[in-house]
């Protein structure tokens, strides 16, 4: 393992490390792919990226265990989704197996940065693929990279995990029949503004809500919602404008397989928000991020159950789906992938 890293206090920013695995797409074929120590991408002044944003990622985790080994979290469903995301963006899928075995590869050879068990840092994991060819009248690309690299990141709560403050947008992230399902970084050019103003009016998060009726909740710029009712329910917004998150699609798994808990992925409307009794974000970086006070414009819904600290329901999924992903409870058949 790498001495002299201070795992506890890395934050969630880009670190090098030793090696990545680069694939290029030509002539109709994807390469047979490498490993690599270089971590620049040369590519065309024109390249259709760099033009009309025809990229997407993926992101997800390694984590050590308590006895040392080192697993991911489920990389089957990260291939697929970012097959789904390069249909989208008519882009060639890179073969969801060749997906699996870019990830054991890389984080093989990135080993000694995946932080002890202890720490509670894991190595982050990025995925992406972009047009490289050069394209000026408007089309898809005919040439592609898919790139995989990885980089340590802390504790995403340190000290214990302190509810936050969103606001209700104004801002829509997606259209009806748009890319809001797709992981694309699109998605999230056009929600930089917004969330740069969110945080200098001192909020955490933005809620979105749909864009054709502004009365349904959507997600965050980045996580997707969980909600509990005062009768225990777990509750999640369905939509086809959301990212389908992972780790929000495994909570409820675990809500209802582990935790014996009724679950519903239903429409959930803005004017039943209030009556909710916690509110947390799914995603990799966070699992669950509790949700303390929703800013309607000025107006507060304090979360009865969240808001001074992770209520009972969000902490039970959290430490369930946590021990999943350490190795410490047995985790659903294929859920663990080891890396030897
Ligand atoms: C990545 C992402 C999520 C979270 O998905 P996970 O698979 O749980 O990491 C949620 N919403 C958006 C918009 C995302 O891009």
């Amino acid at each position: 393992m790498e001495q002299n890293m201070d795992w506890g206090s890395l934050g969630f920013g880009y670190r090098k490390t030793n090696e990545r695995y680069v694939s290029n797409f030509k002539n109709g074929a994807w390469d047979a792919g490498v490993m690599t120590t270089e971590d620049t991408v040369t590519i065309s002044e024109c390249a259709g990226v760099l033009q009309y944003c025809q990229a997407c990622f993926e992101g997800l985790k390694a984590y050590r265990t308590e006895d040392g080994r080192v697993v991911t979290f489920r990389p089957d469903l990260n291939a697929k989704r970012m097959a789904d995301s390069a249909k989208r963006l008519e882009m060639p899928v890179f073969p969801e197996d060749r997906f699996i075995d870019a990830v054991e590869k890389v984080v093989h050879a990135n080993k000694d940065f995946v932080p002890p068990y202890a720490s509670g840092a894991s190595l982050y994991i990025r995925p992406y693929m972009f047009g490289s060819s050069p394209v000026i009248g408007v089309k898809p690309a005919e040439e592609y990279q898919f790139r995989m690299f990885s980089t340590p990141v802390g504790p995403y709560f340190k000290g214990g995990a302190k509810p936050i403050t969103i606001r209700v947008s104004d801002y829509d992230r997606a259209a009806p029949n748009g890319t809001g399902h797709i992981k694309a970084g699109l998605n999230y050019a056009m929600s930089l503004h917004a969330i740069v103003e969110a945080h200098e009016l001192g909020f955490d998060e933005n809620m979105y809500l749909d864009a054709a009726t502004r009365t349904k909740v959507e997600e965050t710029g980045g996580a997707n919602f969980l909600f509990v009712t005062a009768d225990n329910k777990v509750v999640t917004p369905k939509s086809n404008s959301i990212l389908p998150s992972i780790t929000r699609r495994s909570l409820m798994y675990v809500a209802k397989e582990y935790l014996g808990l009724e679950v519903e992925e239903r429409e959930v409307y803005f004017d039943e928000v209030k009556d909710f009794v916690e509110c947390g974000l799914c995603g990799t970086a966070a699992v669950i991020s509790p949700v303390g006070i929703i800013n309607d414009h000025g107006k507060e819904i304090v979360m009865q159950n969240g808001n001074k600290e992770m209520g009972p329901i969000t902490k039970k999924l959290y430490e369930t789906l946590t021990g999943i992903q350490k190795g410490k409870i047995e985790a659903p058949e294929g859920w663990i992938r080891e890396i030897k």
